[in-house]
């Protein structure tokens, strides 16, 4: 992890990465059925919706307008959570938000704590921080139980064990359950219901005898300091209501205006994400209440490159993002690669403008580039974000990080000389058609030497014609 988390230090750059998952046969079939599946049903049920179009339209308008005031939504949020007997803290970056998440489990007494499925700890490495203070954290969605089980990595906002079949899966459970709790069984078979069955009495142990829960939000509402978790398991529900001592760990930009905002965002967000008319366990809780749920509530607001991303006019848009994985399910990129090429907590499209941002583009310039730019995460993102806006911007700002030192930035200067002068323009075109008539072969080019190859390994390149449209013009037509 870099110092801001988020994304996984000594991974390769995307291409590389690409290049290998590009060959793993097992890893696109999972792939390709799962998304194919998910995209079928957001369309549907989005579709049954006459007034979708004016509800992107809305979330869009009030994403924009808290962006625009975070700072007052922020400040009201903390009073809201503290008026109603919760404690609110400050991260500026994920080293703090793990130090204070340690401290807090420290003064417990607590050596355990369960958590529901949270892309923020992902983003600080909290498990990781709590392990080193001597602290295990049990992941109890039945996703990220998968990928702890298997010492592995999320690949999918939403599905973080997409890359994993049901066989691998029950292969898994054998292997590992019974080092981390109750094993599961030993004739445990691939069958979805039996999977889900030994996972749930694995985790029902969990729940019974933890004191220290922690969690994501998927919003907080500054006028009331409601937070809010949508799941599908109810294993979010267990840790939110179980435990003693409730931690939520959130970014600061999902804090929305007012409770009613949230009428908006509970239509779209579980269309886009499982392509559900309502998430089966929606969970919403203010400060605390005595004799009811946990008796002590803390929220971490953390920033780690928000403000940051905030101060940029074009990027500050990804701030919007309510992570419900459409622009992943849509993306052909994302189809071909899994999420685990783009060597992030955020894979996919919001993964490519959301890392760079969070981190610098110096720390993900690659990412970006992960794109065809062919626009289907914009039409899928119930929030209206300009994916291929803000990755056409961060391209610039990549480039003009490397100062145009480098063989493409070479070249291009190069080009605007050429193509700047008549004279130089017409020379370089009969070198050009002289050039590649030689290289050719069956009227294309073949592979480009040195670094040219990039260009060709992937593209036919046509030969130059042997005369440009300019001498063409001028020996057949200019005396007209
Ligand atoms: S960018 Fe839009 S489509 Fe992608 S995860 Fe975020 S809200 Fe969903």
């Amino acid at each position: 992890m870099s110092s801001r988390g988020v994304v996984w230090l000594g991974s390769p750059s995307f291409p590389d990465a690409a290049r290998v998952a590009l060959k793993d046969d097992q890893l696109r079939a999972n792939l390709k059925r799962a998304t194919g599946t998910i995209r079928d049903k957001r369309l549907t049920v989005a579709a049954e919706l006459d007034d979708w179009e004016e509800l992107r339209t809305a979330a869009e308008a009030i994403k924009n307008r808290t962006a625009r005031h975070l700072d007052h939504y922020l400040v009201q949020l903390e009073e809201s959570v503290t008026a109603a007997g919760g404690t609110v803290h400050w991260a500026s970056d994920a080293a703090e938000a793990n130090r204070i998440v340690t401290e807090l489990v420290q003064a417990t007494g607590e050596r355990e704590v369960v958590k529901v499925k949270s892309m923020a700890t992902q983003e600080i490495g909290l498990n990781e921080a709590l392990a080193e203070a001597g602290i295990t954290a049990y992941e109890t969605d039945l996703a990220e139980l998968i990928v702890q089980l298997g010492d592995d990595r999320p690949s999918h906002i939403l599905v973080p064990a997409i890359h994993k079949n049901r066989t691998e899966i029950r292969d898994l459970f054998r292997a590992e359950m019974g080092h981390w709790g109750q094993p599961a069984p030993e004739d445990l078979t691939d069958e979805p219901r039996e999977l889900a069955e030994a996972a749930r009495r694995h985790l029902r142990q969990k729940f019974l005898t933890a004191k220290v829960a922690v969690s994501g939000a998927n919003f907080a509402c500054a006028d009331t300091g409601t937070v809010l978790v949508v799941e599908s398991e109810g294993n979010g529900r267990m840790c939110l209501t179980l435990p003693e001592t409730l931690i939520t760990v959130m970014g600061i930009e999902k804090v929305l205006p007012t409770w009613s905002d949230l009428e908006v965002f509970l239509q779209l967000l579980p269309r886009s994400s499982t392509g559900e008319r309502m998430n089966p366990y929606t969970s919403t809780w203010s400060g605390t209440t005595e004799g009811d749920g946990p008796s002590e509530f803390h929220l971490v607001l953390l920033d780690n490159g928000r403000t940051d991303t905030l101060a940029d006019p074009v990027g500050r848009q990804t701030l919007g993002c309510i992570r419900c994985s459409a622009c992943l399910n849509v993306c052909p990129v994302f189809e071909r690669t899994g999420g685990h090429a783009y060597g992030s907590v955020y894979p996919g499209p919001i993964g490519a403008v959301l890392t760079p941002q969070l981190v610098g583009v110096e720390q993900a310039a690659s990412l970006p580039f992960a794109s065809t730019l062919c626009g289907a995460c914009y039409d899928a993102c119930p929030v209206k974000i300009n994916i291929p806006e803000v990755l056409a911007h961060l391209r610039a700002k990549v480039v003009e990080a490397k100062d145009g030192h480098t063989v493409e930035g070479l070249a291009m200067k190069a080009a605007g000389k050429v193509l700047d002068s008549p004279r130089l323009l017409g020379a370089a075109q009969k070198a050009a058609a002289l050039g590649g008539r030689a290289l050719a072969r069956n009227g294309k080019i073949g592979r480009l030497p040195g670094p040219l190859h990039g260009w060709t390994d992937t593209r036919d390149t046509p030969a130059p014609p042997a005369e440009s449209f300019r001498t063409w013009w001028r020996k057949n037509r200019e005396s007209e």
